[in-house]
């Protein structure tokens, strides 16, 4: 037996009074999804735990088994991770952005005007050549998406008990790394990372791409701003706990990196893009075949994250709707003596706000020996009705394991 875990990232969210103060969970059509409601057993999960608004790394960590409250160890080394970057156990690892400053330091665009990946591209060949002077230090420097970047520090006496260099505000003047710590290692990284950053601000400043930039009225992508500095998370794979094999089919590197340290297969689907164009079906694809050969299949949406943070609730209630029929070929194409479907998201994201919230989530599990309780729909307020009751994102992952036949007993 095996499990598929649809994860919507930011589905949940609170009542609207444009939409009749419906959610957009409740106002959407969804038969798929009340199917797996009205077949299985349903609950709502606090991701972290009551109130705590979660990001999506330390509830995706959390939906896997891992407590983040003891395993999390910053974004960095997560995204690093699910770049595809070759992170090692000790390298300190930072999420940058290319930004521009004036000539005092103060930031006047924090993505450079969201320069574009190929000239970020260029720029981040030409800082690959900068040397440290301390040579015991190599560090990593990679772009990914446009402003975007990730910096490894790797060598013997790092911390990550290190500062950001990111003000996080326009106005601001870029800060000097500060030792967080009296520890030696957390001022011999923030005197590094402090060297490092002002030589890539020296190649940047007079770099050709910048200078083409300045001549089309773009703000010059000339200085690397850090933050975030983090370590690779301590965690036993899954397939060690559980003695399972498993895939993930997520776009957003963050997502892809706790998946990754997980243990998981990283799985690749054309058309798949972590926004509002992504190709459902090509998804519901590759996870149906997943499925062939794994215990456990992630399958992680973006979009509805995304319609949230703009606002969009109308836009939301749609992408749920594409939810639904992806869910529905699925259930179409699996055994269902052999699958156990469960539908959840990592957390509430509020369309108002416009912001991660701390209220639970909807999870329905579908399967051969679920105790079906008397939900039909599924949404948060019918799915808090539900036989699971109110979980923690940390007891989904035994419930799972537990129903395949996966978990060892406690006690004798
Ligand atoms: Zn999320």
């Amino acid at each position: 037996m095996r499990v598929l875990l649809v994860v919507a990232d930011g589905m949940a969210d609170r009542p609207i009074k444009e939409l009749g103060w419906k959610t957009p969970l409740e106002a959407a059509e969804k038969e798929a999804l009340n199917e797996i409601a009205t077949m299985g057993v349903c609950g709502i999960m606090d991701p972290i735990s009551p109130g705590v608004p979660p990001g999506s790394d330390t509830a995706t960590l959390s939906i896997l088994g891992y407590d983040p409250l003891k395993y999390y160890t910053g974004r960095g080394a997560l995204e690093a991770i699910g770049w595809g970057l070759a992170v090692e156990k000790g390298d300190v690892c930072f999420r940058c952005n290319f930004a521009t400053i004036d000539d005092d330091f103060t930031v006047l665009d924090r993505r450079a005007g969201r320069i574009s990946t190929e000239e970020a591209s260029k720029l981040a060949e030409s800082l690959q050549k900068v040397r440290l002077s301390n040579g015991s230090v190599k560090f990593i420097f990679q772009n990914t998406i446009q402003h975007r970047a990730t910096l490894i520090l790797r060598g013997p006496h790092l911390s990550t008990a290190i500062g950001d260099s990111d003000p996080y505000e326009t106005g601001k003047k870029v800060l000097e790394v500060k030792p967080l710590d009296n520890s030696p290692e957390a001022s011999f990284t923030a005197r590094v990372l402090n060297e490092l950053l002002e030589k890539f601000h020296h190649v940047l400043r007079n770099h050709e791409v910048n200078r083409e930039r300045i001549k089309r009225n773009l703000p010059p992508a000339n200085i690397i701003l850090c933050r975030g500095a983090g370590t690779i998370p301590n965690v036993k794979p899954l397939g060690e706990i559980y003695g399972i094999k498993s895939a993930c089919i997520a776009v957003v590197s963050l997502i892809r990196g706790v998946c990754k340290i997980a243990g998981m297969n990283l799985l690749n689907v054309e058309g798949a893009t972590g926004s509002l164009d992504t190709d459902y079906m090509a998804k519901a694809k590759v996870a149906v075949q997943a499925l062939q050969e794994n215990d456990l299949v992630v399958l992680h949406i973006k979009a509805t994250d995304v319609a949230s943070h703009d606002g969009n609730f109308y836009e939301k209630v749609k992408v749920i709707e594409k939810i639904d029929m992806m869910i529905s070929y699925i259930l179409d194409n699996i055994d269902h003596d052999d699958v156990y479907v469960t539908v959840t998201a990592d957390h509430t994201t509020s369309c108002l706000t416009r912001k991660h919230e701390g209220d639970p989530v909807p999870v329905a599990i579908m399967g051969p020996y679920v105790r079906r309780d008397d939900v039909i729909e599924y949404n948060e307020r019918s799915c808090a009705r539900g036989g699971l009751g109110r979980i923690r994102g940390i007891d989904l992952m035994p419930i799972l394991m537990n129903f395949i036949g996966k978990t060892k007993k406690f006690g004798a």
